[in-house]
């Protein structure tokens, strides 16, 4: 026991064997000596900073600024301790804003949502030397983005898409050097398995469109794919495409680097902080009211992920998006799993695998998912309130029996879920709301807009600093559903959509709402 009463010089902390085994060998991890418990626990660091705000924040240690060992700490458990550093992991918050009653008078951009989208357009715009305030009616970073599998698909459907999806991950490379704030990622790229006759031409379709692009993507065989991911069975593989530079991560380290980066460029942050009305005079935004006063602003972004819908309506907008719950599991540390085991995705069962916190994490598309109406849900709705059903990833894991065996009857350290929004099409939203002018959308990314936010956020930077779209984003135009779809038929096709999440469009049944919207 360590008693954390007094600050302490520790020289070193021997970790317990059951914390070394949960432990992936090329984990980054940080020491938080909890000052309430007197318990000095190992967790990874991004786990670190999304707890940051519930812990005492003078005692932690990232260790791998100490010393760059991190195979020493899994190996062999016992770790120097340097003495405690200065607060480095909490958000400042700062206070002065609540004075009188009234917060911040006026900024260029209120961006509304701290979520990886909303965080990154904020930090670009700050950088473009705007001010920003990023406004939250919760913790900075907590909600869907948080919870997200952290998984890059780089090649996609359209050009412009997989360019952008490839712009992500480099800005993901080069994440600290951009921002100065810590991203541990690994890079051991993906596996798409195709099972059926429709999904072997896909892989093959995909692969030359890859190629033309290229990017480094290749159809590798299926035993090939085995010793790339052991755990992979090949009986009933058709094809697999191997595309080498996809990426993953622990996914809050995305928003809350973004926002403490644009904090330290000078964006205010506020937290806890509900947009309560977009004020629009003679057609254009002039301010945005929150419960804890008004702040002036011609600009207005609208990065409120599962709200994005309730929050345009604020301004009198109207963006169709469809919050749709999306849910993954971990199962417990198994010691074949190795941090450099590719992203496997199964195209006819909407499935993923990857490694996570020594486990396997599984996440997929269920046929009927559970869709939300954000203004039936009361105003203190957060995330953590969302009902989980582990059933959908036990059938989901059921449907990938042939390929992953390991999932059946294993436990599970780890379940979460959250509520990104699905388009009727498929594509994102991102540009300048319909009707109201200085108001701005992102999001719709139908569960891709952890690992994109990157570019996305950077893209409508340039937008909205530039006066012009950077490129044609045509296709993402939140107008382009101006004149109306039934509400019936905007959520059966959202649902198509959820449900076939890996199917090319020419291999996605056609659902008869298509014809009637
Ligand atoms: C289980 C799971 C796995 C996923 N896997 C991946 C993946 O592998 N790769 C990937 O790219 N994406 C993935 N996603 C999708 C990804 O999480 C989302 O696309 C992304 O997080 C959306 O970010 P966001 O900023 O729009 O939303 P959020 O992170 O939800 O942020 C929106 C914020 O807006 C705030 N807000 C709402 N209304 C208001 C208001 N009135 N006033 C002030 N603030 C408000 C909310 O409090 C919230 O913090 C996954 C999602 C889930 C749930």
């Amino acid at each position: 026991m360590i008693d954390m009463r007094e600050r302490q010089v520790l020289r070193h902390v021997v970790l317990p064997q059951a914390l070394r085994v949960a432990l992936p060998p090329m984990g980054n991890y940080a020491i938080a000596l909890l000052k309430d418990t007197s318990v000095a626990s190992l967790i990874s660091a991004p786990e670190l900073m999304l707890r940051a705000r519930d812990l005492s924040s003078e005692y932690f240690m990232p260790m791998h600024d100490l010393f760059g060992r991190r195979h020493h700490v899994s190996l062999h458990g016992i770790s120097p301790l340097v003495p405690c550093a200065p607060a480095r992991a909490t958000l400042r918050t700062d206070k002065r804003q609540w004075k009188g009653g009234s917060m911040i008078d006026k900024v260029d951009v209120v961006v509304i949502g701290s979520g990886a989208l909303g965080a990154s357009t904020a930090f670009h715009l700050v950088k473009a030397g705007r001010s920003v305030a990023l406004v939250d009616k919760a913790a900075i970073a907590s909600q869907t983005s948080p919870r997200a599998a952290g998984l890059s698909g780089q090649l996609r459907r359209s050009e412009l898409m997989t360019r952008l999806a490839s712009r992500a991950v480099a800005k993901i490379e080069r994440f600290t050097e951009e921002t100065g704030e810590p991203m541990v990622f690994f890079q051991p790229g993906s596996l798409k398995i195709a099972r059926t006759p429709e999904h072997e031409k896909q892989v093959h379709e995909e692969v030359a469109f890859g190629k033309r692009l290229g990017l480094n993507v290749d159809l590798i065989a299926p035993e090939a794919a085995r010793r790339l991911m052991p755990f992979l069975h090949t009986d009933g593989i058709r094809a697999v495409l191997h595309m080498r530079t996809d990426v993953y991560l622990e996914p809050v380290q995305v928003p809350l680097g973004y926002a403490r980066a644009s904090e330290r460029l000078g964006a205010r942050l506020l937290p806890e902080t509900r947009v309560t009305k977009i004020v629009v005079e003679n057609g254009a935004v002039t301010r945005v009211a929150t419960d804890k006063g008004e702040i002036g602003a011609t600009t207005v972004v609208d990065a409120a992920g599962g709200w994005l819908r309730l929050v345009a309506s604020l301004a009198g907008s109207s963006v169709p998006v469809v919050p749709t719950r999306h849910q993954l599991m971990i199962t417990v540390p198994l010691p074949e799993v190795t941090p450099d085991q590719p992203i496997t995705r199964i195209i006819d069962a909407n499935v993923y695998v990857r490694p996570d916190k020594g486990g396997l994490m599984l996440g997929g598309y269920e046929k009927d998912p559970v869709q939300y109406d954000m203004n039936r849900q009361p105003t203190a709705f957060r995330i953590e309130n969302l009902e989980l059903d582990i059933a959908v990833l036990r059938r989901l894991a059921e449907s990938v029996h042939d390929q992953f065996p390991i999932f059946r009857d294993i436990a599970v350290q780890e379940h979460r879920g959250g509520l990104p929004t699905m388009t009727a099409d498929g594509e994102y939203v991102l540009g300048p709301a319909p009707g109201v002018q200085g108001l701005y959308v992102i999001g719709g990314c139908c569960v891709g807009g952890l690992s994109t936010a990157p570019a996305f956020g950077e893209v409508l930077a340039e937008w909205i600093v530039m006066g012009r779209s950077p490129m044609d984003l045509s296709r993402m135009s939140p107008a382009r559903f101006a004149t109306g779809l039934p509400e019936a038929s905007l959520l059966a096709l959202c649902r198509d959509r959820y449900a076939h999440h890996y199917w090319s469009s020419a291999t996605m049944p056609k659902h008869t709402a298509v014809a009637s919207a």
